[in-house]
């Protein structure tokens, strides 16, 4: 369970919780005036009100580690200065049977009414055997702790889809959250996900009480509404067929596209290119990587690095074969029609860069 301990008004003011609550508000596309229900929202966390209980199942804790890379505040004060932690297994301080009990004091305390955050798929085969906590199957706990919580939230792939667990043969039976307990769950996929999509996902359902609108894969849409190719930084080399051929590669008059290198942001919806990454520095395709589209049910099901079929049909033949050198998967292609898409994409990108330089950068 989470709660905003008192170190964290003493330490940071209500100057600074009020700007916090502000950058929450922004967030969630609200106006000033929600500031003082975020206020309450956030001090019913405070008060210790609203727990949360945060298991984790088949993963790589990768999705932990985003949360606690969350800006608002930073990872030391809100994971582990702030937050008081009641049951988490990776951050909270108790372990064995100290930690067996916290979980099932918290269940039957809070009962109906704390959020279930799950991390990880859920192996279910033979019963889940394949994953057990204190020699009880995670699929056994996940039932029980799902049974009194107010809301179930799925945090990363993995609980949100199967993810990388699930790929392949999937041996041992990994299923998401929502096809294990069925119901209303809030998926938060990505690998990992952004810390602001859990937070903003925590404020909105104790603001308003319910999860923020979802769309056809149970994620909300203020976060996963775009697809990135819309708002790709590199948009403009796709539109005149200008690929990166190989990695750290810079084209001389443009931003080249990822495409060729198997980029998926034509089918991946997140709001990426302008949250950015690691306190607003960047994100995949602006440091030179491809989307691998994590945010997808279809993740990681898919040849990485290969070109979607829409980039395949108008790269060039020069790309083909660079990729064929460079030991990806050979693909066989029709030449490039790139040209009948450059006249287009020439006066966009030509129009962005002209609002840059106006802009000053
Ligand atoms: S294919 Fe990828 S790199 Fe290319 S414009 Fe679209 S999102 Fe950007
Ligand atoms: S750009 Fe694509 S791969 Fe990178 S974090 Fe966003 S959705 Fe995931």
């Amino acid at each position: 369970m989470f709660g905003l301990d008192k170190a964290f008004k003493k330490k940071f003011g209500r100057r600074d919780f009020l700007k916090y609550c502000a950058s929450i508000a922004v967030l969630l596309g609200l106006s000033e005036m929600y500031v003082p229900q975020i206020a309450k929202a956030l001090e019913k966390v405070t008060s210790g009100k609203q727990p949360v209980i945060w298991l984790h199942g088949a993963e790589c804790t990768g999705c932990t580690v985003s949360f606690a890379n969350s800006n608002y505040p930073n990872v030391a004060e809100l994971v582990l200065d702030t937050l008081s932690i009641q049951y988490h297994e990776t951050l909270m301080a108790a372990s064995g049977e100290v930690a067996e009990r916290a979980l099932e004091q918290a269940v039957d305390k809070f009962r109906g009414k704390y959020i279930m955050v799950v991390e990880g798929a859920i192996p279910t085969k033979d019963n889940g055997i394949y994953c057990q906590v204190g020699g009880k199957t995670f699929l056994s706990m996940v039932q029980h702790v799902a049974s009194g919580a107010a809301y179930k939230v799925a945090m990363g792939t993995c609980a949100s889809f199967g993810g990388i667990p699930a790929a392949g043969t999937n041996p041992t039976g990994c299923k998401s959250l929502k096809d294990v307990i069925g119901g209303t769950v809030v998926n938060i996929p990505g690998c990992p996900p952004h810390p602001d999509w859990l937070v903003g996902t925590i404020v909105n359902l104790l603001l308003f009480g319910k999860a923020p609108e979802l769309d056809q894969y149970g994620r909300p849409k203020i976060f996963y509404e775009k697809l990135i190719h819309e708002n790709c930084p590199r948009r403009g080399g796709y539109e005149q067929g200008q690929f990166i051929k190989r990695f750290g590669e810079e084209l001389p008059a443009i931003e080249g596209c990822m495409g060729a290198k198997g980029c998926r942001g034509l089918v991946t919806s997140a709001d990426c290119p302008h949250r950015l990454w690691n306190s607003g520095t960047n994100f995949c395709i602006a440091a030179g990587a491809p989307c691998a589209g994590c945010v997808e049910p279809s993740f990681p099901k898919f040849p990485l690095y290969e070109p979607l079929p829409e980039v395949a049909k108008i790269m060039k033949a020069e790309d083909i074969e660079n990729r064929t050198a460079e030991g990806n998967n050979g693909i066989t292609l029709g030449a490039a029609a790139a040209s009948a898409v450059a006249a287009a994409g020439a006066t966009y990108y030509l129009g962005q860069k002209a609002k840059e330089k106006e802009g000053g950068e």
